[in-house]
């Protein structure tokens, strides 16, 4: 491979006589020995804020119970006593089977404290906490105040907000909240640290799957003050549910904003592509909606009234923009496809978020009509999936996590990690994609529908290729194609299902300039 100018000059043969020509003109050359060169990674759906800010929140992941929990915030109260809040990750419902609330926290530490679920579902706060985001997002702390269309605030026996917050009252009021609180300093830190993070483990590329201004605002500043480094972003505007009394103008307001940034923000390294809709929840807080209902009884219908899904999804095809879709349940999935089908088409490339347990019949349909199946198969880990035989009956899954059909269907799989709800690291998302078995515990067993399984290729193609292609970028980047970006990465791998567990991303080059190199 010669790399000219930031671009690929020439991909082939040490003998060809471009590489000859290469060397009259005093090109450096590199021997990389057994090491490998693949595209560098674009990770399909991630939070670029969000994953920033996690890298300091205190990891929760390996608790097992309330106890090691209480521990784990007092430690971290000790060790930051300047710090104006305390803030956790990686909580799991099942390591606090009895439930939380405020109270089981206010103990540890005066100051606010905020706990996220590791699938970022759910924010539990302790009592300071609860009343600071009442106060900055003006909500009432006696808890008279409805539960937010999309989502509930979990209370007490009198009807009180009890500190954990769910769904859309995460996206909605804590992530807006937390970011309110973090000046724009702060803001444009941790994306510094996401960034530096993604370079370091073989990104050069990010899809943002729920911008919005307080994210959009720091990312701009701090590309104009001193560049994204060796990176991309491209953005999904994230559209906000619907208040009960507000009509379909107030939607159609988002998408004119999305829009217009778009218009705006069109260069390579910090776009706008189009928005994002969040049409369910996840399967084990049992708010993915199902064609038939979970087996506790309990049948949850989609956030998004579908009549209220078509003229959204026309207006932003109308203005240009791409479509995403969260979909998660099969229901919502079948929904996603008909309100896509009819509304937009293949020349936007239009993409459907996580695809958990879609029916055969709709994952055939992805490809025929040019949806991108967009995938994150550290999802699919068997070691966070032992919640669903019981919910789903072990018949519906069989459906769990299609892949290989979405493949087989002539689908673009775009492949993501969803960080910081997932580990963000890449290979082991490919490891899970075509082995189907646990990265988070490689001595488990299990295998998730192995029928499902992708080869190594396609895991690496949708990886990198599928992310450009799902977002326009395949125009520059995505593959080591002559006349494209050099954006590499060099990696020592075998290429071959088990090996990739153990794969490691020595160095990560971007526009022929590296950007990362592993000690
Ligand atoms: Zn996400």
């Amino acid at each position: 491979m010669i790399v000219r100018n930031g671009e690929i000059a020439f991909v082939g043969s040490l003998s060809d006589p471009a590489v000859q020509a290469a060397r009259d003109q005093g090109a450096a050359e590199r021997d990389i020995g057994g090491l490998k060169i693949l595209p560098s990674f674009i990770d399909g759906h991630m939070h670029l804020l969000l994953l920033g800010q996690s890298l300091t929140k205190v990891a929760l992941d390996d608790c097992k119970s309330l106890e090691d929990i209480r521990e784990r915030m007092r430690e971290a109260a000790r060790n930051d006593p300047g710090a104006k809040r305390l803030y956790g990750r990686g909580w799991m419902h099942s390591m606090t089977p009895d439930g939380v609330d405020a109270s089981m926290l206010d103990d540890i530490d005066p100051r606010p404290m905020y706990i996220d679920a590791k699938d970022l579902h759910s924010t539990w706060a302790n009592t300071a906490g609860l009343k600071e985001v009442c106060d900055v997002m003006d909500l009432d702390f006696e808890g008279s105040m409805p539960d937010p269309p999309g989502g509930s605030f979990s209370r007490d026996a009198q009807g009180r907000l009890n500190g954990v917050f769910n769904e859309s009252a995460v996206f909605e009021i804590i992530w807006p909240f937390v970011a309110r609180v973090a000046s724009i300093e702060e803001r444009k830190e941790s994306i510094r640290a996401a960034i530096e993070a993604f370079n370091a483990c073989g990104y050069t590329g990010m899809v943002d799957m729920a911008m919005d201004d307080t994210i959009w605002e720091p990312l701009v500043e701090l590309r104009n003050q001193e560049g994204l480094g060796g990176m991309r972003v491209a953005a999904y505007w994230l559209m906000k549910p619907l208040k009960e009394d507000s009509g379909i103008d107030a939607v159609f307001a988002q998408v004119d904003h999305a829009a217009k940034l778009a218009r705006e923000f069109k260069d390579q390294d910090c776009r706008v592509v189009g928005i994002k809709v969040i049409c369910d929840g996840i399967i084990d807080a049992c708010t993915a909606s199902l064609t038939e209902p979970y087996s506790t009884g309990i049948n949850p219908d989609p956030i998004w009234p579908e009549e209220v899904l078509h003229p959204l999804v026309k207006r932003a095809h109308d203005a240009g923009l791409q479509v995403a879709l969260h979909a998660i349940g099969d229901r919502t999935i079948n929904t996603a496809i008909n309100v896509l089908e009819k509304n937009t088409d293949a020349s936007r490339r239009p993409r459907i978020e996580h695809l958990e347990l879609a029916s055969a019949n709709d994952a055939a349909r992805l490809g025929q009509l040019g949806i991108t199946a967009s995938i994150q198969p550290v999802h699919a880990d068997p070691a966070i999936l032992r919640a669903w035989p019981r919910l789903l009956g072990e018949h519906r899954c069989k459906r769990r996590f299609a892949y290989r059909e979405f493949a087989d269907g002539g689908a673009n799989l775009a492949l993501g990690s969803d960080a910081p709800t997932a580990p963000h690291v890449p290979l082991p998302n490919l490891y899970i994609a075509t082995t189907r078995k646990s990265y988070r515990e490689p001595a488990c067993e299990e295998v998730v529908n192995p029928e499902f399984a992708l080869t190594v290729c396609q895991a690496v193609a949708g990886a990198t290729l599928g992310s450009a292609y799902s977002c326009f970028a395949d125009q520059w980047t995505g593959d080591l194609r002559v006349g494209k970006k050099a954006d590499f990465v060099v990696c020592d791998v075998e290429l071959e299902p088990e090996g990739l567990i153990r794969g490691v991303v020595k160095e990560t080059w971007f526009e022929g300039r590296q950007v990362f190199q592993k000690e």
